[in-house]
This record gives structure tokens, sequence and C-alpha cells, in this order.
């Protein structure tokens, strides 16, 4: 049967015809604000690594000397015999800084949010998410079994009147920092609304955790809200704090509950246990290290603060994701194409990531971007602008 390649090149051959297609480019340098690909180097503004960690010489060395003490590979997943001492050491820190009785590890954001969503509901439940939520916890509420509907964009009114039609146990799922608009959920709001409607609250804090909030604890601990507030939390390791995987924080029957019954926790390998151990580190280093957030929160408003000045079109974000909406697909490639060509590394987000239409330059600045590499950025994109 030839239906699958013909399939396959008809389906490719369209992503090409409409400016979708999706290359990857492949670094030859650690992570950091200068990159080097194909043997040149690169101004950095699209990685997460907003505080500048995924390349820290302290982070390395905690993940190096537990590599001599516990190997590479963890072995087995965490039911079987893969959850050793680093894992658990990190899962109480997080616990305790998250404020939290429990957290959980789970080896990527994406499988702690199906994970999650899987486990907790059941048919006959409802679960609402933002429109605009990242598509771990969409595809989460999709397959969760229960009955799934989407809000407009932070529309609490919409929100809110889905909830009063619904009966049962209801579920309200939404990013803390919406990763591609970089704008923030209205969490106070969302929160009393759910204490209202007897709704559990579930904050995904993949974009917040480790930038926003007085301590870095993220978007609940800037709305002011607590364990009782936002009884399901979980965020990523892969983005401020510069390793991989993720956690959910909650109660203790959420957390024992997850390793019951969570298949996405269950039946894979458990991280290393030296990622355990670089993200504690990196942990550390982001409560004892303030001043990254708040050269981050500079540079934030250093940007903004210019790009109104030439003109450029940003959206409303006050967080580390700094979008440019350009509209049609092919500009945006164009755009980030000249970029390129002069040193600036960006994205270009398109369908179906965001909404035909509204195909942005999506910038993401660190704490390890110096004022002057924002200032390069900002010279080279009012030329761009101008000419493309
Ligand atoms: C990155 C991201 C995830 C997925 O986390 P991974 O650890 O990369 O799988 C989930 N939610 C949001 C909002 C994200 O930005």
């Amino acid at each position: 049967m030839a239906v699958f390649p013909e399939r396959l090149a008809a389906s490719l051959a369209g992503r090409q015809r409409d400016g979708l297609y999706r290359r990857r480019v492949t670094l030859e340098s650690p992570q950091g604000p200068v990159v080097r690909l194909a043997g040149r180097q690169y101004l950095n503004f699209c990685s997460n690594d907003y505080l500048g960690l995924a390349a820290h010489p302290q982070v390395v060395e905690a993940l190096r000397r537990a590599a001599l003490e516990y190997g590479v590979g963890s072995g087995a997943s965490h039911l079987v015999c893969g959850h050793s001492a680093p894992h658990r050491e990190l899962e109480e820190a997080l616990a305790d800084f998250t404020g939290r009785p429990r957290a959980l590890l789970f080896s990527s954001g994406y499988m702690a949010n199906t994970g999650v969503l899987g486990s907790l509901l059941r048919p006959g439940d409802h679960v609402f998410e933002d429109r605009l939520n990242h598509a771990s916890l969409l595809d989460g509420g999709l397959h969760s079994g229960a009955r799934f509907q989407r809000f407009a964009h932070n529309d609490l009114r919409a929100l809110g009147g889905k909830l009063q039609r619904a009966g049962g146990p209801r579920l309200v799922a939404v990013d803390g920092v919406f990763s591609m608009d970089g704008d923030t959920a209205p969490l106070a709001e969302l929160a009393a609304l759910c204490r209202e409607q007897d709704a559990w609250l579930m904050v995904d804090d993949a974009h917040g955790f480790g930038v926003l909030g007085e301590r870095g604890a993220g978007s609940t601990e800037a709305a002011g809200l607590d364990s009782a507030d936002v009884p399901v939390l979980m965020a990523t390791l892969g983005k401020a704090l510069g390793t991989a995987g993720a956690f959910v924080a909650g109660s203790t029957a959420l957390i024992e509950a997850l390793v019951q019954y969570a298949r996405n926790y269950i039946y894979t390998t458990a991280l290393p246990p030296a990622i355990a151990a670089a993200s504690l580190e990196s942990l550390r280093l982001m409560r004892e290290e303030p001043w990254r957030r708040a050269h981050l929160a500079r540079l934030i408003e250093r940007f903004r603060r210019a790009a109104v000045e030439l003109g450029l079109p940003l959206m409303a974000s006050a967080s580390a994701i700094q979008p440019l909406l350009v509209g049609d697909a092919r500009r945006a490639v164009a755009l980030s194409e000249q970029l390129k060509r002069r040193g600036v590394l960006l994205g270009a987000i398109r369908p179906p990531t965001v909404p035909a239409g509204t195909s942005r330059l999506r910038l993401t600045l660190s704490a390890a971007h110096t004022e002057s590499q924002v200032d390069q950025l900002l010279e080279h994109l009012s030329v761009c602008w101008a000419d493309c």
C-alpha cells in the first residue's frame, strides 16, 4: 500500500507551500546569550533559560558530582528501583519552596500535565481550559475522558457561565504565563471564581516559576495565592532552572494518587539522578541570587520602552516572553531569516502553534543578557522591520 508515503509527501509539500514548514537548528555551543551554529556566533533571543542557569558552572559541577556518585541512567521507573536520594531531596526542596505538603517529579512538563489531568479526571467530570493554554494541558484535558471545554483567553465571564452550567466535579486549568503571548492569567480572580463555584484550580507555571514573585516562586506567589487557592501547581525545571523535567506540587492525597495512577509517571524511566542534583543546585542559586530576577525585570522594561519608541508591535506582556505581532506567516519567517543573517536568533511562531493571522516573532530575554545585547537586538529589529 502506497497510501502512507503519498500522504506524507502531500502533507509535507502543503506545509512548505503555506510557509509553515518547521526546521531545527543545531547548536554547537552551550545555551547562553551567544550561541554558535554552523560555525557562526549568534545573539540568542529564543531560549527559555530565563535566569542563565542552563550552563552555570555550579549547576554543571553539581551534575558532574552526582554523576560520579550515582552514574548516568536512573535504570528504572520511580516505582521499580529508579527513585534515588537526589530525586527525593529535590522533591522535598520543591515542596518546601512552593509551600505545599508534597511535590512529585515528572520526566517532562508535557508528561506532568497529561499525567495529572489523566489521573485526576473521570468520565462525567468537567475540565475547563483557557484557549491559549500550552498544548500539553490541552492534550491532557482532551484525552482525560472528562467533558472538555475551552474558554476565550482570560475571559472570566465566559468561564463563570460555563462553570455555572456544568454539574459535578469541575477542574479549571490555566497557564500562569501564556507561552506564546507572554501575558499572565488573572489568577487571583480565577481563584476567587473557583472558590465560589467549588471548582479546583490547576496552574501550569512553566514560564513563571523562577521568574515571577518576590522569591521567584512564580505566578501564584505574585498573585498572593496559597495552596488552598491553587490545589494543583505544576512547573517545569527545563526553563528558568535550566535543567530538565517538571514537578507537580500539592496535597499528600494528590501526590499519592499521582504515584498510584498517573500512567506517564509509572511507566517511564525516572530522570537521571544527576539532573535532580543539578536542579537542586539551580533552585539554590535561584533563591540565593535574586539579582538574576531583578536584572531580567530591568531588561524587560528596557526592551519594551525602546520598542514602543521604535513603533514595534509589542503585545501585552510584562514577562520574559516578548512577542512582536506580524500577522502573516511568510513575513514572520522572512523577518526571522533576515535577523538570522544579521546574527540574531529568535523564533518565528506560526499556526498551528498560534491562531491563523497571528504569526509573530517571539523573543525571550534572560538574566544572562547584557543591556548592550538588548540594545543590539533593538537596532537589528528596527532595521529589519523597515526592510521586510
Ligand atoms: C514548556 C512547557 C511545558 C512542557 O514542559 P517540558 O518539560 O518542556 O515538557 C508545559 N507547559 C508550558 C506552559 C510550557 O511552556
